[in-house]
């Protein structure tokens, strides 16, 4: 196995029945081991930088009906909101005079947010913050969308495949097709923007085999961010019964794509933090370098209730931050406000 993992370390890459030996028989000193060579991999490529990103969530109106998800179109207990473009814009603005540098804008499939007022949108961003990075995550679109956007200026786009097997994926997204996701991906790298795929662990029925699917998915996208998190039950969605995914499984997994793919920037995410009250702070060791604070006005934090237990923190912004810069900084990180682009990215 220590044999596997330095291969892992140095190519950056294992097949696809090397990767399922390493899942199938990790033992609890292999993934030790994994997660430092996890950790060296990232002070190579980053340094001990984690970026913080504002999170704003926009919009909870969506028109998909993906079976996991509290603001799926079918749950009438969901109270609907949308913010105006001022909101957003002020958001954003609150966010900049708190020095971060990135904006990411996330919300359902709103047919609301036109491709006309998201470049609106983003045009007001980018002249109030300038240098900002805008990172939009708001569902399928067009590839001639995704390029408006782009020469907008939008900077990256979070679409996360949510698992690379077919039959998964259409098992819990009624009406939605596995191979326009996969094509979408393709086509916000094609563009120019920064692409962050990415997949849910714990799923119902999910096995290391459909996991495997997922890392070899990523290595041969080798998209410039990956959010990966538990699968955490919401009770007003079918899968109200399920396990959800655990800690445990999802930092063994963010170091597996930092050695997968060490330039890629990969978030700690707060479904982590939500069942793993220092999960955040174990993903930083095992290899995640990304945060993102919710900049979100607190009236609707409530209301973009993804999950059950997601912390809606009513902690004004500037303290906020403060305490999550002194978590990363007490793990032996150093939280960093720039845009923290992929290395590899320029705008073209
Ligand atoms: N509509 C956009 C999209 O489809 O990419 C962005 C919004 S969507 C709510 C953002 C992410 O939330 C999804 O990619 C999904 O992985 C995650 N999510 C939704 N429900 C979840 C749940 N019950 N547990 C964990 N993550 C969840």
């Amino acid at each position: 196995m220590i044999h596997l993992i330095d291969k892992l370390f140095i190519n950056n890459s294992l097949t696809k029945e090397e990767l399922i030996f390493l899942l199938d028989n990790l033992t609890e000193s292999d993934r030790d081991y994994l997660i430092s060579k996890a950790y060296e991999t990232r002070l190579r490529t980053y340094g001990n930088t984690v970026f913080l990103r504002g999170l704003i969530e926009i919009t909870n109106y969506c028109k998909r009906d993906c079976c996991y998800c509290g603001i799926r179109a079918s749950n009438s207990s969901a109270q609907r909101y949308r913010l105006t473009e001022e909101e957003i814009l002020q958001a954003c603005i609150n966010g900049f005079e708190l020095g971060y540098r990135t904006f990411v804008l996330q919300g359902g499939e709103d047919a609301y947010f036109t491709d006309e007022k998201l470049i609106k949108i983003i045009s007001s961003i980018k002249s109030k913050c300038p240098e900002a990075a805008v990172t939009l995550s708001l569902g399928e679109k067009s590839e001639s969308s995704y390029k408006a956007l782009y020469d907008a200026g939008a900077d990256r786009y979070l679409l996360r495949h949510e698992t690379a097997t077919k039959s998964l994926y259409e098992s819990i997204h009624p009406n939605m097709s596995f191979e326009n996701r996969i094509e979408c991906l393709k086509n916000i790298k094609k563009v120019g923007l920064q692409v962050g795929a990415g997949f849910l662990i714990g799923l119902p029925n999910q096995t290391n085999q459909d996991i495997v699917n997922d890392l070899i998915f990523l290595k041969e996208l080798e998209p410039h961010m990956v959010g990966i998190g538990p699968f955490i039950p919401q009770k007003n969605t079918p899968l109200r019964d399920e396990k959800g995914g655990d800690s445990h499984t999802t930092i063994t997994l963010l170091a597996i794509i930092r050695l997968l793919l060490p330039n890629v920037l990969l978030p700690a995410t707060t479904a982590l933090g939500t069942i793993d009250s220092s999960g955040r702070e174990k993903a930083f060791k095992a290899g995640a370098n990304v945060i993102m604070p919710n900049l979100s006005p607190f009236e609707c934090r409530k209301k973009y209730a993804l999950y059950d237990g997601k912390v809606f923190t009513d902690t004004e912004s500037a303290e906020e931050k403060k305490k999550i810069e002194t978590k990363i900084k007490e793990a032996g990180f150093e939280p960093v406000l720039s845009r923290g682009d992929n290395i590899t990215w320029k705008r073209i």
